[in-house]
Order: C-alpha cells, then sequence, then structure tokens
C-alpha cells in the first residue's frame, strides 16, 4: 500500500505506445507490440481495446509479458481496435491510477489515450480547471489532455482533439481510440518518436518499428512532427492542425533510448550508435589492450570505437538479463545494489589489460563508479572511460526521465573532478559536433538545431512553464488517497 502523498514534479516520463485497427487480434498484437517496446518503460503497462459499443482495459503494474501473455487477459479485450501503452516513471507515481491509456466517457463518445512525452505547462492548466471544478483522477500531465478534450466545444472528436492540443506545450506522441477512430499525434516539434505500420491491411501506430517487426508488420513512415493521422473505416487521413515550427526530434533516443533495431526518422539507431562510437575514437583516442563495452547500452558505440581504432572489441563485462534498467529502482542505495546485480566482469579479457570502457552516458555517475571499480577489482592495469554523448548538463522536460540538474554528475562537476569521481584513468565524452556528424549533419546550426539536445546545450526548443512558474511559486504537493496497488 503506497500512503506517501507525492508531488508531480517528479512525473516525467519515458513511455512506449502502441495502437492497431482493423484487426481480428488487435489486443493481442498490442501484446506484442508493447513487448517490443518494453525497454521504454517496464513500470506498468496497460491495453485499452474497443469491441461492439464497449472499450475494455486492463492495466498492470510491472513487465508487458507476465501480465499480458494469458488467453484470459486477451479475450477480456475482444474487438478489432486497441491501443496500449509502456510506462516507465520516477519514484511515487507507482499507482494503478496512474497507468496508461487513460479512459474517458465524454459527450461525444468514450476516449482512450496514451501518450509518450512530457507536457511542461500541464501543471498550469491543471491548476486553472481545478480552480474551475474539474476532478483529476491522476497525477498523470496527460489527464490534462482529455479534461481539455472535454471541455472543448468543437464537433467532432478529432477537432476536439485538435483544440487540446493547441492549449498544451510539451512533448508527445499520443495514440487516442475512439469507437471509430484510432488517432496518432506527434507535437509540432517531433521531439519523440511515432511511426506509421500496416499488418495485413490494418494499420498500426508505434513508438517503434521494433514494435512491428516482432508481428511481421510493414513499416509505412514515420508520422511527422506536428501530424495528426485519423485512422477509420475509409482509411486514412493526414492532417497538419499546428502552425509549422523546426523539428526537434530527441537525439538522446539515438544515443540511448530507442532500441538498437529500430528506424528513427529514417536512420538506424544501431549505425548511428556505431559512427558515434567511431567519432568518440577519433576525437578521444587512447593507447589500450581492448575495448569493451558496458552492456548493453554502449554495445553498439564501443563496436565503432574499436573498429575506427583498431583496439580489439571483448565482452569483458557480462550483463545479467533478468535486472531491470538501473534507473527504475527508487532509492539510490538500491539503484547502487541495482548495478551491481547487473553486471559482472569477465576476468580473463581484462586481467592485466589497459581497458576502454564505452557507455553511452553518464547522468548520476552510479555507473561509471561501479563499473570502473569492478574493472580494476578484475585486474586492469588501465581504466579509460570513453562516453559516447557529450557530457549530460541539463534536465529533460520532455519525457526521458533525467534527474534534477543538481544531481547530474556533469553539471557540478568538472571533467577532471569527474574523472576522479568514477576512480578512472581517464574520462572523455564525445564533442556536440562529433555527435551531429555522426547523426549525418555536418554541424549544428546554433540558430536551428536539427535535434532537441538540451540535455546537452541547454537550449530548450519548447517553453517550461511549469518550471518557470515553480521558480516562483515553489512546488506545490499533491495529496493522494491511499491506494492498494
Ligand atoms: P548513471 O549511472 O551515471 O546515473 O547513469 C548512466 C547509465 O544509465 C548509463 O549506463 C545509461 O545507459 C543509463 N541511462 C542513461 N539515461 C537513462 C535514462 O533516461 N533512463 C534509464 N533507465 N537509464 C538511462
Ligand atoms: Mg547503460
Amino acid at each position: 500500500m503506497q500512503t506517501n502523498p507525492f508531488d508531480d514534479d517528479k512525473l516525467h516520463e519515458e513511455c512506449g505506445i502502441f495502437g492497431i485497427f482493423g484487426t481480428s487480434d488487435a489486443a493481442a498484437n498490442t501484446v506484442l507490440g508493447l513487448h517490443a517496446l518494453q525497454h521504454r518503460g517496464q513500470e506498468a503497462a496497460g491495453i485499452v481495446a474497443y469491441n461492439e459499443g464497449r472499450f475494455n482495459s486492463h492495466r498492470a503494474l510491472g513487465h508487458v509479458a507476465p501480465n499480458f501473455s494469458s488467453e484470459k487477459v486477451i479475450r477480456e479485450l475482444p474487438g478489432d481496435s486497441a491501443i496500449g501503452h509502456v510506462r516507465y516513471s520516477t519514484s511515487g507515481g507507482t499507482l494503478l491510477r496512474n497507468v496508461q491509456p487513460i479512459y474517458a466517457d465524454l459527450e461525444l463518445g468514450g476516449i482512450a489515450l496514451a501518450h509518450n512525452g512530457n507536457l511542461t505547462n500541464a501543471r498550469h492548466i491543471r491548476d486553472e480547471l481545478v480552480a474551475k471544478g474539474s476532478i483529476f483522477q491522476s497525477t498523470m500531465d496527460t489527464e490534462v489532455i482529455t479534461h481539455l478534450v472535454a471541455l472543448s466545444r468543437k464537433t467532432t472528436v478529432v477537432d476536439r482533439v485538435v483544440d487540446a492540443l493547441k492549449q498544451v506545450e510539451g512533448a508527445y506522441a499520443l495514440v487516442a481510440l475512439t469507437p471509430k477512430k484510432l488517432i496518432g499525434v506527434r507535437d509540432p516539434w517531433g521531439v519523440r518518436p511515432l511511426v506509421l505500420g500496416n499488418l495485413k491491411g490494418a494499420p498500426i501506430l508505434a513508438s517503434e518499428t521494433c514494435a512491428l517487426d516482432i508481428m511481421g508488420a510493414d513499416f509505412v513512415r514515420d508520422v511527422e512532427p506536428g501530424e495528426l493521422i485519423v485512422i477509420d473505416a475509409e482509411g486514412i487521413h493526414s492532417h497538419h492542425p499546428f502552425p509549422p515550427v523546426q523539428r526537434r526530434f530527441c537525439i538522446f533516443e539515438y544515443i540511448y533510448f530507442a532500441r538498437p533495431d529500430s528506424q528513427v526518422e529514417g536512420l538506424s539507431v544501431y549505425e548511428s550508435r556505431k559512427r558515434i562510437g567511431a567519432e568518440l575514437a577519433r576525437l578521444n583516442p587512447v593507447d589500450a589492450d581492448v575495448v569493451i563495452p558496458v552492456p548493453d547500452s554502449g554495445v553498439p558505440a564501443a563496436i565503432g570505437y574499436a573498429a575506427e581504432s583498431k583496439i580489439p572489441f571483448e565482452l569483458g563485462i557480462i550483463r545479467n538479463h533478468y535486472v531491470g534498467r538501473t534507473f527504475i529502482e527508487p532509492t539510490d542505495q538500491i539503484r547502487h545494489l541495482g548495478v551491481k546485480l547487473k553486471h559482472n566482469a569477465n576476468r580473463a579479457y581484462i586481467e592485466g589489460k589497459r581497458v576502454i570502457l564505452v557507455d553511452d552516458s553518464i547522468v548520476r555517475g552510479t555507473t561509471s563508479t561501479k563499473i570502473v571499480e569492478m574493472v580494476r577489482d578484475a585486474g586492469a592495469k588501465e581504466v579509460h572511460m570513453r562516453i559516447a554523448s557529450p557530457p549530460t548538463t541539463h534536465s529533460c522536460f520532455y519525457g526521458v526521465d533525467t534527474p534534477e540538474r543538481g544531481k547530474l554528475l556533469a553539471a557540478t562537476h568538472t571533467i577532471e573532478e569527474m574523472t576522479k569521481f568514477i576512480k578512472a584513468d581517464s574520462l572523455a565524452f564525445l564533442d556536440m559536433a562529433g555527435l551531429y556528424r555522426a547523426m549525418g549533419k555536418p554541424a549544428r546550426d546554433p540558430l536551428k538545431p536539427a535535434f532537441c539536445d538540451a540535455c546537452f546545450s541547454g537550449d530548450y526548443p519548447i517553453g517550461l512553464t511549469d518550471e518557470v512558474n515553480r521558480g516562483t511559486r515553489g512546488p506545490r504537493q499533491l495529496t493522494l488517497l491511499a491506494e492498494t496497488a
């Protein structure tokens, strides 16, 4: 039972979304899609399916496989259209009521909604709505959208969704399900990914292409930034309801978040990571005997680093796959333990060697510290840490769960101090120019960067209303009823 009142400062989350329309196995396919998107969120999952005048839903805390693969669950979700969500959030929000898709029974009919991203003025809108008498059921930013849809006076559901989205600020990829339509939309900057696919004539919307591959569906195209796609019995309709802005896809999706077998905005994530590793090797070479990735996220970059530097690549650290991503552990103490549970040194490939370790990023510094210590304990002569991204100096407010700035190692330490902190012989990062080159851009145009790189640059493309207000008002606690989950 959870009794702690928690504040919604901690609701930033990265998630995966999926939707399918017009197939008899809608829920079963959604389970498969969510299973392929599991890396985007391991905390909870939910599916809403529509059948003959009824929406049915199943939500659970934990992974997709153990909660959704039984025949009983699938049978409870009949119908030929469904949407689903896997959720990742920080501590505090682990309540069943915060599991998406959100469902609401509105004037024009029922609507289910699943959201990847983070709204940066949700608090502001919510306060205004609550002052006018709105009653919120969850602490999720996404619920604001449902309220705005409900309040819109436009005459169609699609127009009401557009009306609602014009009032929110932030990053979103959304899928929505109504009795007759599946809707998909990306924010005007296109910060979060969303692709359109096709399974034997049934259109699909998914965060990443790996969710199409799992069921043998075809990739059709990326949903465009600012595009709203409506899928119904008549077909697929594309709308561009927002004024166009410079596209700013999240560069961290390529570095860490997306699955390496996904194609994102025309680029292979795996190839991009290998090129990032090669750039890193050119920028920060070091004489050594072996290149070892911090698995799994450091693997493709380490392959690129090894190929470029012509230093042998070895799996000198073995990962235990039955431990989740370290970040989901709620306390610092457990987080430290999690890292130890997760990795073990492959001693024969480390002992007496000068080791280059490659990881994708340093956030708090927990992983690097533990891994350096482990590799030294296994007898390494030298340990050189190479990071396949620039220093993470700024928090993300658009859906990646980086902690507050004060907890980011690179925000408070110089590289020299960080090297001491993680106890490496040397530490070096990729720079922004190398990162952009690896992404196929000759340079980072400071006035019109091709990506959202706010976590490295502090250049936030989308307004941060709640963050600004927090500075002037201070955080407000939301009190929630205790609930057994
Ligand atoms: P640190 O241990 O320095 O706090 O975090 C760095 C490690 O966490 C890296 O190995 C990286 O792969 C992983 N990581 C980086 N960003 C994220 C994130 O947003 N979520 C999760 N779950 N892990 C992350
Ligand atoms: Mg990692």
